[in-house]
């Protein structure tokens, strides 16, 4: 351990701030929010850790990082070591280190947090990832492993996929990821906007996953271009990690109007299909002055702060509870905020308003109150009677969740499914057909990179079980 300062030294070390664009500068492009801390900064936090026995912030991460000592390293500026202590642990700490709701889970349990504040973990995360990207040359080289001669097919190429994959890879079998998209990263890239998780970032993430030779196949559909049934004849074992990217419906009068999205579309088409890039691009996408977003979740936020980056005057977040309910990051809450997004809470639609031609031209809304708290533990959204009103809106993007895909499993009749068409499977990912695993969104429903992230590992480990049996 680092110990030339002593307990009451750390404890007096202030948290640092994440330097940031100015949110005049930032809410008219792209460019990413969040600036990344300076070598003093990371050191300083680094320092702040009181390297605690009982490492409860491990246990706040759903993949295991050893997070007191890869931050013991950074500490003693020992970066190659504390690159390689967390890459080891975790196949995306660029990504984690970005898009992680820390302040739920590693940092919500660190010792520090209960007299003020946590580690500043996912910034210490991201400082050490973007060191290693950016100095691969002075990498603690891993040791190539012995290749076993079996092989592993993987559907889907975001979080779930990928960390498998690594893993896999790293015990010396032979993987192949398969994705329905023509570029990688699932969410990551087609959901996950430029401003908070550059591309590039995937591109080098993904790329230290290919150099461990997993090879990734673009643009096959299983449950079109092949059956899960033909995976399982060419591999010795399949992991599905497709994820749940079916729009969860409004069904609401309106909702086929033009000018209506949903939340995955509209992200789609500006992040994957480069529709940001407006003139420039090929795709094409709406611009409207008022945008109304209905959603409270990470998505919606996504969502309402590209629209106002397209230009929208009013971009507008709809949410039938209150600000303390919501489920997105409260980063991304203060950011939309400070970008100008306006939050209209207790509020929620009742129908799609549109022209004689078809086009939306507003939504109708109906004010709520707070009842008892429901199964989830947040309280219960009521209508106020008589207290309908419109707001103009020349586009409505619908963000309130998504359902499983059934272009899979429909052609793999074998593979148990619960009631909401999300494949069954155990805590180490098995699933009703032997030697077929899943992971991710598409067991879980819509969770988070990191849920996604432990089940691909979780199950590698089992993978590789089965493959010795
Ligand atoms: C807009 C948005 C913002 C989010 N923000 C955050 C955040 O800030 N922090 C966080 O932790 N989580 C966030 N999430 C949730 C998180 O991104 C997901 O939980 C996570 O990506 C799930 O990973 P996955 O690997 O299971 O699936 P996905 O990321 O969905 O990847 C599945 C991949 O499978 C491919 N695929 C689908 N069907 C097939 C098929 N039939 N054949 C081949 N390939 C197929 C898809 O194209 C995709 O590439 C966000 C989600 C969205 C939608």
């Amino acid at each position: 351990m680092s110990n030339d300062l002593s307990p009451k030294e750390r404890m007096a070390i202030d948290r640092v701030h994440m330097p940031e664009l100015p949110a005049d500068e930032r809410s008219t492009n792209f460019e990413e929010v969040n600036l990344g801390l300076s070598a003093d900064q990371a050191l300083s936090e680094a320092q702040r850790c009181l390297q605690c026995k009982t490492r409860n912030c491990v246990a706040g991460c759903p993949v295991g990082v050893s997070i007191p000592e890869f931050i013991d390293a950074l500490a003693c500026d020992d970066l190659p070591k504390a690159a390689k202590i967390l890459r080891g642990d975790n196949a995306l700490p660029a990504v984690c280190g970005r898009v992680c709701p820390q302040e739920t889970q590693c940092e919500a349990l660190c010792v520090r947090g209960k007299k003020g504040d946590a580690v500043a973990i996912g910034y210490l995360e991201r400082y050490v990832a973007d060191w290693a990207m950016l100095h691969p040359d002075r990498l603690l080289k891993e040791a190539k492993p012995e290749a076993t001669g079996k092989s592993v097919a993987v559907v889907g190429c975001g979080p779930a996929g990928l960390t498998a994959a690594g893993e896999l890879a790293r015990m010396g079998h032979q993987v192949t990821i398969f994705e329905a998209l023509h570029d990688t990263g699932g969410v990551l890239r087609y959901g996950i906007p430029e401003f908070r998780l550059p591309k590039e970032i995937i591109d080098r993430e993904v790329a230290v996953l290919a150099e461990l030779g997993v090879t990734i196949e673009c643009n096959v559909i299983i449950g079109k271009t092949l059956t899960v049934a033909e995976l399982s004849e060419d591999y010795d074992a399949v992991f599905i990690a497709n994820g749940a990217g079916l729009p969860t419906m409004l069904n609401i009068p309106g909702e086929n109007l033009k000018g209506v999205y949903a939340a995955n579309e509209f992200l789609t088409r500006v992040n994957l299909m480069e529709a940001g890039r407006r003139e420039d691009s090929a795709t094409p996408i709406l611009q409207r002055d008022e945008v109304a977003v209905i959603g409270g979740g990470n998505t919606a936020m996504d969502c309402v702060r590209t629209a106002r980056r397209l230009g929208a005057k009013r971009a507008m977040i709809i949410y039938r509870r209150g600000e303390a309910e919501m489920p997105a990051r409260i980063e991304e809450i203060k950011h939309a905020k400070e970008e100008g997004v306006e939050f209209i809470m207790l509020t929620a639609p009742l129908a799609i308003v549109g022209t004689e031609d078809g086009w939306v031209s507003a939504l109708r809304c109906q004010k709520m109150e707070l009842g008892p708290a429901d199964d989830s533990g947040r309280r219960r959204p009521q209508p106020v009677a008589d207290s309908e009103f419109d707001i103009p809106a020349g586009i409505v993007i619908n963000a309130v969740g998504t359902n499983a895909n059934p272009l899979l499993t429909a052609t793999a009749p074998d593979l148990k499914l619960n009631k909401w068409g999300n494949v069954v499977a155990d805590e180490e990912g098995q699933t009703s057909i032997p030697g077929v695993f899943a992971g991710g969104d598409i067991v879980r429903g819509g969770a988070t990179v990191i849920l996604a992230m432990g089940d691909g590992k979780r199950a590698a480990a089992a993978i590789d079980q089965y493959l010795k049996r």
